[in-house]
């Protein structure tokens, strides 16, 4: 990678909402580019995911917070929780809190030769870096989420759902006034990942039976565009439908 350019920023920031913001990592690969949330609340903020950790998420939004902020995982794979090391204040579910405390390579998606790959830089995020001595920095959580555990903003709050099935720890963030889901990699408009060595596909359909019962108005993806109500029940209906049909030969397969 020693012909690419420093890129001048490696972030990306636009607002979509009052007190909500994306910001995205442009120069990366856009199939594992993550989409990066933070909710400005009247007490706190909440940033949900962090990237890959390769240039500092930290300094970056450094303008946009003025209030005590929390990081939040919405799952160990290293395009979302790669930058939560930075953070004071991070969190993550139960199922992957050990994962994240010992840097888990395996389980972040990023151990060598993984899914971390030099042509997927359009530049480098700083002088001399190269996906070999890319890692997954291990990070202490200091805030295990439940299921049903509720992050109050002040002026709102997001409950945490717990959904399983891309890996043991996905949630979701889910505000239940304004039925606004921040998903993670649970559900986005784009090729559902089922069958990582993480994966679980009865979980997947056991969370998707779920959330078909869920009242949306919109969507927030980990991944690709944000959707409504009738795309989201599109998605669900279509990966139910392939997925659960008798004797679908891949249930239960994990590879
Ligand atoms: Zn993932
Ligand atoms: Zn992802």
């Amino acid at each position: 990678m020693t012909n690419k350019k420093v890129c001048d920023s490696w972030f990306a920031t636009q607002q979509v909402d009052e007190g909500l913001y994306l910001i995205t990592e442009p120069y990366y690969y856009s199939y594992n580019r993550a989409n990066l949330w933070l909710i400005k609340g009247r007490d706190q903020d909440l940033l949900i995911d962090t990237g890959l950790g390769v240039a500092s998420l930290r300094q970056h939004i450094a303008g946009l917070i003025d209030k005590p902020l929390l990081a939040i995982a919405s799952h160990i794979h290293f395009d979302h929780a790669g930058g939560i090391y930075e953070f004071e204040e991070r969190a993550i579910h139960a199922a992957e809190a050990q994962a994240l405390r010992e840097g888990d390579a395996h389980e972040a998606l990023c151990s060598q030769p993984g899914w971390v790959h030099s042509d997927h830089f359009e530049c480098l995020p700083y002088s001399g870096f190269t996906v070999e001595e890319y890692t997954f920095n291990a990070s202490e959580p200091t805030q295990i989420l439940q299921e049903g555990d509720v992050l109050d903003l002040g002026d709102r709050a997001l409950e945490v759902l717990h959904l399983p099935g891309h890996s043991a720890g996905c949630i979701a963030l889910y505000d239940r006034r304004s039925q606004a889901l921040f998903s993670g990699d649970v559900i986005y408009d784009g090729e559902l990942l089922d069958k990582l060595h993480c994966s679980n596909i009865p979980d997947y359909i056991n969370t998707y039976q779920r959330l078909q019962k869920l009242p949306i108005d919109m969507v927030y993806p980990g991944h690709y565009q944000t959707f409504g109500k009738d795309r989201y029940l599109e998605i669900l209906a279509e990966y139910l439908d392939r997925r659960r049909q008798p004797g679908c030969p891949e249930i239960g397969i994990n590879q």
